[in-house]
């Protein structure tokens, strides 16, 4: 008897239908004799449809209140998934964070996971039944609902599999796995048989959707088996582990975010201190920054371009315009029209060439480059968003075909 965790995303949950293709395939892993605990994501698009709710009633209201609604979504798809699985005939129980006492800190909207515990679920596993419980949401210290940001109910599912220590954590979705890109955007991309946590978790940060990357992390530290497998077909996914296969892959994949924002700063003194001061401005108001950007000083002055997500655009033009005098800027050039597209593989570091591989599949598009930066296991560029999808696939064109 094996204990095993599944997460199934708002596309596996849709409808009626998709529902008891999902009760089916819990009913059947629970059949073949196996413990079954299920992390379940709100409906298709019902966070985004709350997300809408509130902005038509007040686009300013409080985080806590946000958190508050949108939690209600993965509440609502546990208990329909539950009367599905009666239907059935089998024995289920639907669980929400209170219950499991799935704890946070307090960061509304992205909450991290500081502890949950086993015992009710263990119990209810005890009695037979097959354990529902929502995903994304957790509760704080103050004990407040929070949810774990946009995609994580990846990372409850991962939390729970930790929690329970589950033979193997499976994340169910609309594709059959993970790929060499998103396959809605290249149609030839490959599907991959492994993939590193390493390679996996720059991808999922580098905007690859099809795992929240904290799920990753958490994965990769608790030696937690991720299988990325499709609800809707009954075939191999891809295995999320330390070490895959022998065979030295350079490039495991290609990834586009295309939520994230420039800021240039023009005209900075030239002299030091001058990044420490932007940075501890930005730092204050818990705005991370992405890519760095410094320009070799012309005599007195320099520029520093950032990125930061879109999301937190705004509120870091705010800060820094009101910081202005003290850090001494001519003005700020800003575009939110521009996009990161990255490629990844932990074999680039002994390989030369890649870079040069990546740049010439752009040059071969007429595609500008604003702005690069390399780990050694990642080549990020920063371009405009309306040749992204073009990007993309041309690098991977250039890898993989
Ligand atoms: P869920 O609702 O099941 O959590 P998501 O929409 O969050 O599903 O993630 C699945 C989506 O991730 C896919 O539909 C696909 O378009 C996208 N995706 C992006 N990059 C990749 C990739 N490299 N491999 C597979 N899917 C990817
Ligand atoms: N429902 C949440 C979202 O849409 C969480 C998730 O699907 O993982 O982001
Ligand atoms: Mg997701």
């Amino acid at each position: 008897m094996s204990l095993i965790v599944m997460k199934f995303g708002g596309s596996s949950v849709a409808d009626a239908e998709c529902m008891f293709r999902v009760a089916q395939r819990i009913t059947d892993c629970y059949k073949a004799g196996n413990e079954v605990v299920v992390v379940l994501s709100a409906q298709g698009d019902t966070t985004d449809e709350l997300i809408e709710k509130a902005r038509e009633i007040n686009p300013n209201g409080s985080k806590r209140e946000m958190d508050m609604l949108l939690s209600c979504g993965e509440q609502m798809s546990v208990a329909l998934c539950a009367m599905a699985i009666q239907k059935l005939g089998f024995p289920v129980v639907s669980l929400n964070a209170w219950q499991v006492n799935l704890r946070t800190d307090s960061r509304y909207g992205n909450a991290h996971i500081t502890k949950t515990s086993a015992k009710r679920i263990r119990e209810e596993l005890d009695r037979q039944r097959i354990v529902l419980v929502t995903g994304f949401q957790g509760i704080s210290r103050e004990e407040d609902i929070t949810t774990l940001g946009r995609g994580g109910s990846d990372t409850s599912a991962v939390a729970l599999a930790v929690a329970l220590k589950a033979d193997l954590c499976q994340i169910y979705t609309d594709v059959d796995g993970v790929y060499t890109a998103d396959p809605r955007l290249v149609p030839n991309a490959k599907k991959l048989q492994e993939i590193t946590y390493d390679d996996m978790l720059e991808l999922a940060s580098l905007g690859a959707k099809v795992l929240h990357n904290r799920s990753v992390q958490m994965a990769k530290r608790y030696h937690i088996d991720l299988e990325v497998l499709s609800s809707f077909k009954n075939v191999p996914g891809t295995i999320v582990k330390e070490v895959a296969k022998m065979e030295k892959v350079v490039i495991s994949g290609v990834a586009m975010d295309q939520s994230i924002a420039r800021i240039a700063l023009v005209g900075l003194n030239n002299e030091p201190g001058v990044a420490y001061q932007i940075f501890a401005k930005l730092a204050k108001k818990n705005i991370d920054v992405d890519v760095i950007l410094q320009s070799i000083g012309r005599g007195d002055s320099k520029d520093i371009s950032i990125t930061v997500t879109r999301e937190a655009c705004d509120e870091a033009v705010r800060v820094l315009e009101e910081n202005r005098e003290e850090l001494g800027f001519e003005y700020l050039n800003v575009r939110k029209d521009v996009a990161k597209v990255s490629i990844v593989g932990g074999g680039m570091l002994n390989t030369p060439g890649i870079a040069a591989s990546m740049f010439q599949a752009l040059y071969e598009e007429h595609i500008n480059i604003h702005m690069i930066s390399t780990s050694e296991i990642k080549i990020t560029v920063l371009i405009d968003e309306d040749k992204a999808d073009r990007a993309v696939r041309a690098i991977h064109n250039k890898f993989f075909d």
